[in-house]
């Protein structure tokens, strides 16, 4: 009678079980669907893990022998303009080089792209409180929103304060940053809080001239002149590895300068403006953007001179031309590969 009970119990068991456990995986495959449908809508751009550890603060204290010994990357964070654009976030390239990350300029989310490419790269370097160096192209907003989010994101966990380069005006913003962030400051640093890195917030700014601005092993960072129209200066900038040679354009219209940099490089990132999407401007707009921008079709141009292994369009104005056509225009100039980033986009 026990034996039969004990019997008819473990079978009942069982039965509870294999309903409970087909109930779950109902709810599993319902979640795992809800869960794939959302990450299709919030990221149209891909992969994004939905099984990523929730927020973890990043100790390393310096790069890895791994990280040493990889080849150069360069990780697009943001590819956007002044727009509010809900798929690009501004303007921001990374170069990792030897387990540190090199950031040219840091528009508006680009830190927050910064914290994704971390985690979907593997690239400990690209965690904000990590990044150590970063470098601006010109003072527009559109170059330098996420300067404070860089600079005082887990400040008192950085290995050291950030480090940046840029033209006439970045001390001026870096003191206002100083101001600004005066009260964060204040109540961690006197009240309670452990602060691993007191001086985790100060930031070191270098106001540049044209010329060799950084180096390091054989990472070498130039700075060179644009035509920004009025904007000056203007810098692009040029990066030279041992694996990897690098143009970034920043803002500029055509430049003789650039076209010279960029001869045979692998990678020229240069921002485009559509040249149908000018057409639909006011002359007025017209006259501007041709004097502080470049269009496709004068992209196309500056590529046939230069002959870079890759022609990267970002920072792009369309107005609204459907932006692929932007890279029909640029080859009806240039025959050279010509890619369209997006967001995270690596190299
Ligand atoms: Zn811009
Ligand atoms: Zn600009």
């Amino acid at each position: 009678m026990e034996r039969h009970d004990y019997a008819q119990g473990v079978k009942t068991a069982s039965r509870q079980l294999v309903s409970v456990m087909k109930h779950l995986f109902r709810n599993m495959l319902l979640v795992s669907a809800v869960a794939g449908l959302l990450g299709a809508c919030a990221a149209p751009q891909g992969a994004f893990p939905v099984d990523l550890l929730s927020a973890e603060i990043e100790t390393r204290q310096g790069p890895g022998a791994a990280e040493l010994s990889e080849p150069t990357r360069v990780i697009v964070l943001g590819t956007g303009t002044p727009i509010p654009d809900a798929r690009r976030a501004g303007a921001s390239i990374a170069i990792i080089h030897k387990g540190e990350a090199y950031l040219f300029d840091v528009g508006a989310g680009s830190i927050r792209n910064a914290t994704v490419a971390r985690y979907k790269y593997d690239i400990p370097s690209l965690y904000p409180s990590q990044i150590c160096c970063v470098f601006i192209t010109h003072m527009h907003s559109d170059h330098t929103l996420d300067f404070p989010e860089l600079a005082y994101t887990l400040w008192w966990r950085r290995r050291a304060g950030l480090l940046s380069w840029g033209p006439t005006g970045m001390v001026r913003m870096v003191r206002g940053l100083t101001e600004m962030m005066g009260p964060d400051t204040d109540v961690r640093t006197r009240g309670s809080q452990p602060l691993p890195n007191p001086t985790g917030n100060v930031v070191t700014v270098i106001e540049i001239e044209e010329g060799i601005v950084f180096k390091k092993d054989d990472l070498v960072v130039e700075a060179f002149k644009v035509n920004h129209g009025n904007i000056k200066p203007a810098f692009g900038y040029k990066i030279t590895t041992a694996d990897k040679s690098i143009v970034i354009s920043g803002d500029t219209a055509y430049s003789e300068t650039l076209a010279e940099k960029a001869k045979g490089v692998d990678l020229l990132f240069h921002e485009v403006i559509s040249e149908l999407g000018l057409m639909k401007n006011s002359p007025f707009w017209q006259n501007y953007h041709k004097n502080v921008h470049t269009t496709s079709i004068d992209v196309g141009r500056i590529a046939s001179k230069a002959q870079p292994k890759k022609l990267v369009l970002y920072h792009g104005l369309y107005y609204g031309t459907p932006e692929a056509s932007v890279i029909d225009e640029v080859k009806s100039v240039f025959e050279g590969e010509v890619i369209l980033a997006n967001d995270l986009d690596v190299f």
